[in-house]
């Protein structure tokens, strides 16, 4: 006799996560009398922080639905940009998102990240105590169940990873308000007051000064910030929003 089975079609951006038998649509999947639709989800590879509306033959369901022999499931992509209510915007990176955390950060949005590996379960702990949203590529970690909300991040080039979550979340762009070095907030600084923390060349080329409040690293437009600005210009040009 054979197993009950579902049609499960995943949205085309679900598909990566799948084996190549799922990346089609109404694929057959056998189920268990108790799993959820959730669990069903999952066991097909895709996070669930990944998966947006639930239809169930065409009708809005939960993750805790158990699906029945013969039921159509539809797994759509989350909405974007995704809404997270509850607590401000804000990002906890894992160890391997380094430069996506100082761009997040060059663009003002709150991104902390340890170059520190202090693993999965620290990090879960992390972002459900500061109700951060975690990024990651590891599938693992997105699994935990501690975690107070998560992000799939697509693409392993940090440009693309920059567009990923911006177009994801819409976080306001307050660009040069952040430490890229800490996250801590800047503030205006006077000339002297930083001036013993600069080199010869840099105190007298340069006026406008900014200081991180926590880790009191001195910031100052320059030449050699091109390349930043740069990346600041195309985000602001795409993703708008600034307050600066
Ligand atoms: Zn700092």
């Amino acid at each position: 006799m054979s197993r009950p089975e579902i049609h499960v079609t995943l949205a085309p951006e679900l598909r990566l996560f799948a084996n190549s038998e799922l990346r089609r649509e109404r694929a057959p999947v056998a189920i268990d009398a108790s799993s959820s639709l959730g669990h069903v989800v999952e066991s097909l590879g895709v996070p669930l922080t990944e998966a947006g509306a639930l239809l169930v033959d065409g009708r809005p369901a939960a993750v805790s639905h158990v699906p029945s022999a013969g039921e159509s499931v539809e797994v759509r992509a989350v909405e974007r940009p995704q809404r997270v209510p509850g607590a401000p915007l804000r990002f906890l990176l894992d160890v391997h998102l380094g430069t996506l955390a100082r761009r997040l950060r060059l663009l003002g949005v709150d991104a902390a990240y340890e170059s520190e590996d202090i693993g999965d379960p620290a990090l879960a702990a992390l972002s459900a105590a500061e109700r951060r949203v975690l990024l990651s590529r590891d599938r693992g970690l997105l699994r935990r169940r501690e975690i107070w909300a998560g992000a799939y991040v697509y693409s392993d080039r940090p440009d693309e990873q920059l567009r990923d979550v911006l177009s994801r979340f819409a976080p306001v762009l307050a660009p040069w308000t952040r430490c890229t070095a800490c996250n801590g907030p800047l503030a205006d600084a006077a000339k002297d007051t930083v001036a013993e923390r600069l080199e010869h060349g840099t105190r007298r080329t340069y006026d406008v000064f900014a200081q991180c409040t926590v880790c009191e690293r001195v910031y100052w437009r320059g030449a050699h910030h091109s390349r930043l600005e740069a990346i600041v210009e195309d985000a602001v040009r795409e993703f708008g929003g600034s307050a600066a």
